[in-house]
């Protein structure tokens, strides 16, 4: 029989997907598919790229938390519109993590004050993010976006050994300077036996707000190449779009700040292929009731 192209199959991204989990299996016991968003240098646009796959992944319905765990410069409390917010503690002693957008979500900016360290050592790194895993009442949830720091150094290490990932999604810019950084994060995966779900190359193209004409301002195509290259699955791309930096200013990501929006649209896209990339990483398709070729 001839097997249908990806795009072809029938995917029912509801809570039936459970893909496989690498790591310490007895953190987030709850938690169905752990999906670490990582870039190989900071304002490439990561945590954006984190907020609007969570967003897209909870639109259809399943159960989703985001973890911001980029401990040098948290930014899902402006993101989420969570500025100033403290999470509680629960009665069993288990912290609380904080709702908005339907989601569930727990950030280092929600405990650290403005006299945060800026060096973290992989022992700190290590007990900060058991406690994230170990001691936040996530609950039952079908998946967790962990926004990682940016860097492949040892606290993303320590990071990527800590959390049960089911796989990692790349993002880069279409700079050809991304090409090294995407590598050094694919060694990192692969180092802990992480499969990278794909690249997303963020800041494509530019969509100009007041005609929508298209225009490559950067060298397109870039993140396509790397992912050639490197032999990962391409995920799509997101255009530059000013709803995107407005809506992650005004804590709504574009995904609810501007849901007909090409970006939040692409956003979409990248969810889907993400799903798509957990369902074929996961090694026994009987735990995928959704997946029908
Ligand atoms: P990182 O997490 O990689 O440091 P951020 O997600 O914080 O990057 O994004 C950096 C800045 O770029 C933010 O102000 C964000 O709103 C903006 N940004 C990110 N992606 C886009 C995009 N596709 N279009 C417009 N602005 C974007």
């Amino acid at each position: 029989m001839e097997l249908p192209e990806i795009d072809q199959v029938n995917i029912e991204v509801g809570s039936q997907i459970r893909g496989r989990r690498v790591g310490n299996d007895s953190l987030l016991q709850g938690v169905k598919n752990v999906i670490a968003v990582a870039s190989g240098k900071g304002g490439v646009g990561k945590s954006t790229v984190a907020a609007n796959l969570a967003l897209a992944l909870s639109e259809w319905g399943t159960s989703v938390g985001l973890l911001d765990a980029d401990i040098y410069g948290p930014s899902m409390p402006t993101m989420m519109g969570l500025l100033n917010e403290k999470p509680t503690a629960s009665a069993d002693g288990l912290i609380e993590p904080l709702r908005r957008h339907d989601m569930s979500v727990m950030s280092m900016g929600f405990l650290l004050g403005d006299d945060a360290p800026v060096i973290w050592r992989g022992p700190m790194v290590h007990k900060i993010i058991q406690q994230f895993l170990g001691q936040v009442n996530w609950g039952a949830l079908d998946y967790l976006v962990i926004d990682l720091p940016p860097g492949t150094g040892d606290a993303q290490l320590t990071l990527t050994q800590t959390a049960p990932l089911s796989g990692a999604v790349i993002v880069t810019t279409p700079q050809d300077v991304s090409l090294l950084d995407a590598r050094k994060g694919l060694r990192m995966f692969q180092q802990v036996n992480v499969p990278v779900l794909g690249i997303v190359e963020n800041m494509s193209y530019y969509l100009c707000p007041h005609c929508g004409d298209r225009a490559e301002i950067f060298r397109h195509g870039g993140g396509k190449k790397v992912s050639e290259e490197l032999n990962v699955p391409f995920l799509g791309e997101i255009p530059i779009e000013s709803a995107v930096a407005e809506g992650g200013d005004q804590g709504a990501p574009v995904v609810t700040h501007a849901p007909e929006s090409a970006a939040a649209d692409a956003f979409r896209s990248c969810a889907r292929q993400v799903v798509s990339q957990l369902m074929i990483h996961s090694f026994d398709s009987a735990e995928i009731p959704g997946l029908k070729l």
